[in-house]
């Protein structure tokens, strides 16, 4: 690709903007250009990365057996009224009518569209299993998009569904891709975790996140040093309170629980709270003020009012945590995590087995009222608060070290079990010629997303430094004075000429700008390696070739430069 061609519309400033280092190289860099809150234009070589990371992701599907499909983002509303779905979703979903008043969503996911083809379209055990995924967009009206394309409104997503007779060969798909997931990120080169996770709110029964590492992530996840065992931080907390079987079982309610909600929560553990709280710490006798704190610095740090009253026959008395407390719990000076919002520490008997049960305890109306998420709009807490309130100096099952690193979801794996085949009538005639309703998978990857993660993780202060496998271009050549030097172009041209014709992307640089101003662009847009023609240099017989990543500049001889870039 020749500049005078393309469109580089790099940037000197950093955008105000802009809060992540992804975001803003992507500014500058001239990748993408905002449209509306979450809504991003893809220029020239946004796209192109796009388009690598999507190719990746098809090519390890293909492999993994995977077919692919292409579904409306359009879908109508009864689909996803059959599932409830309709009504769960809430705002997040963005809803739209079409001239006949009819009711439309635009897709957030495909659970629905997908089992309504199969259920139509597959008859028989014989013609499963059966995988089928598409690369297209997603609409979510995310309450804060933010960090470009990392968390935007509307973003590409590769989604598959896989259908089962058993479990068995559910068991077999999930591990497969699962191995999918992991070359896809391994290919990219980029240093991942795969974390248990709960189900939440999509239901089913087994789940993985892939998560990619970064300072930037807004998900923190435990894993022991010691073991394989890696967890998302609900999940690890769960299984954490959940083993030591002490006295120890503490949440934080983030969502406003509803007043049958609470009524369920007096009837099942025996407390009360009379008015609707936003904020509320369930702590059993005895819990460490680590642990209570861990969940505290999780809360809505700008709730400071909460209606909480003790009824009679509470077991244990009703006692509130003060800011000052707080603060010394968690070794910090006084404001310096905002006022903490949880005034309240109820204080119960220990009858609660693990988060997961009380959890479920409160589920009503297939609703999940506890999320044990942190608001995403509160101050991230830092890596080391967490490492100290959480993993404290022993890990709770004995297993090495429980650490906790700050990542990105990149991809989520479910096991979705009969949940959307069973309410949506989606059956097959199993091997005793009997309807069986479909066993069903569930495996996202954001592949816009994907493009962000990259750059937090590979990066200087002068650019982006691409994995070879991403990069926009493989090789930029930068001709030093070609419109005034007929043989800097003369070979500027037979090196574009016979590298395109090798197969390599290259970026001729023909503008008429200053080498400083080219460099300094190829070394923001990060092309790995950058070929730099000088009068000098053809003089000498010998032209410098430079790595974007190690700044290494090797000489290599005019007539070995193609071969070597090769
Ligand atoms: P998050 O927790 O970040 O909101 P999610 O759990 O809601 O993500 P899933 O429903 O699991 O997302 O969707 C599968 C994948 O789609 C995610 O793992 C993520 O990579 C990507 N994704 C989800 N929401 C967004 C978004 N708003 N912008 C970009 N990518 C997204
Ligand atoms: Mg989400
Ligand atoms: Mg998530
Ligand atoms: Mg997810």
């Amino acid at each position: 690709m020749r500049t005078s061609q393309t469109l580089i519309s790099t940037l000197k400033e950093t955008p105000a903007d802009a809060e992540v280092i992804s975001h803003k190289m992507m500014l500058r860099a001239g990748m993408i250009r905002r449209l509306a809150a979450g809504l991003y234009t893809y220029l020239p070589t946004g796209l192109r990365v796009l388009r690598k990371v999507e190719a990746i992701v098809r090519e390890e599907m293909n492999r993994a057996g995977a077919v692919e499909t292409l579904m409306p983002v359009v879908q109508p509303a009864d689909l996803w009224q059959e599932t409830g779905r309709w009504d769960d979703m809430g705002a997040e979903m963005a809803r739209l009518q079409d001239r006949h008043n009819r009711d439309f969503v635009l897709g957030p996911t495909h659970e629905e569209v997908i089992t309504d083809i199969v259920r139509n379209e597959v008859k028989s055990y014989k013609q499963l299993p059966l995988n089928l995924y598409q690369i297209q967009t997603k609409f979510r009206d995310e309450r804060r998009p933010r960090f470009g394309v990392m968390r935007s409104r509307e973003f590409l997503m590769k989604d598959a569904y896989s259908f089962h007779i058993d479990q068995e060969s559910m068991d077999e798909t999930y591990d497969t891709m699962y191995a999918a997931y992991c070359r896809v990120l391994e290919r990219m080169g980029l240093a991942f975790r795969p974390v248990l996770a709960d189900t939440g709110a999509i239901g089913g029964d087994k789940s993985h996140e892939f998560q990619v590492l970064a300072q930037s992530g807004e998900d923190a996840i435990a894993y022991s040093t010691e073991s394989d065992y890696a967890a998302n931080i609900e999940k690890a907390e769960a299984l954490a309170i959940g083993v030591r079987g002490e006295a120890t079982a503490e949440m934080t309610l983030v969502e406003t629980p509803n007043a049958k909600t609470i009524a369920e929560l007096v009837e099942q553990h025996g407390i009360a709270i009379e008015k609707t709280v936003k904020t509320l710490i369930v702590k059993a006798s005895d819990a460490s003020e680590h642990e209570l704190v861990a969940l505290m610095i999780r809360g809505d740090h700008e709730l400071n009012e909460i209606k909480a009253e003790k009824v009679a026959d509470v077991a244990a008395p009703l006692t509130f945590a003060t800011e000052e407390e707080i603060n010394a719990a968690i070794g910090a000076g006084p404001g310096s995590l905002g006022p903490v919002g949880l005034k309240l520490k109820l204080v119960i008997d220990r009858s609660v087995a693990t988060l997961n049960d009380f959890g479920a305890g409160a589920n009503i109306d297939g609703k999940h009222h506890f999320n044990i998420n942190w608001e995403r709009d509160v101050a991230l807490p830092e890596v080391a608060d967490l490492r100290n309130v959480i993993a404290g100096d022993a890990s709770p099952c004995g297993n090495g070290i429980l650490e906790i690193a700050r990542g990105i979801e990149v991809g989520h794996i479910f096991q979705l079990g009969t949940k959307y085949s069973e309410a949506m009538g989606a059956n097959v005639l199993d091997q005793n010629g009997k309807a069986k309703p479909l066993t069903m998978g569930c495996y996202g990857i954001g592949v816009s997303r994907l493009v962000a993660a990259a750059i937090e993780q590979n990066h200087d202060d002068r650019g982006i430094i691409w994995p070879a496998a991403i990069a926009p271009f493989q090789v930029s050549i930068v001709p030093m004075n070609m419109h005034k030097s007929e043989r800097v172009k003369a070979l500027a041209e037979k090196f574009y000429t016979e590298l395109t014709a090798a197969g390599i992307e290259v970026l001729f640089d023909d503008r008429k700008e200053r080498p400083g101003v080219m460099f300094a662009d190829h070394e923001l847009i990060g092309i790995p390696y950058n070929i730099v023609i000088g009068d000098r240099g053809i003089d000498a017989g010998v032209l410098e070739l430079k790595s974007r990543a190690s700044g290494d500049k090797s000489e290599v001889a005019v007539d070995d430069m193609v071969a070597q870039v090769i």
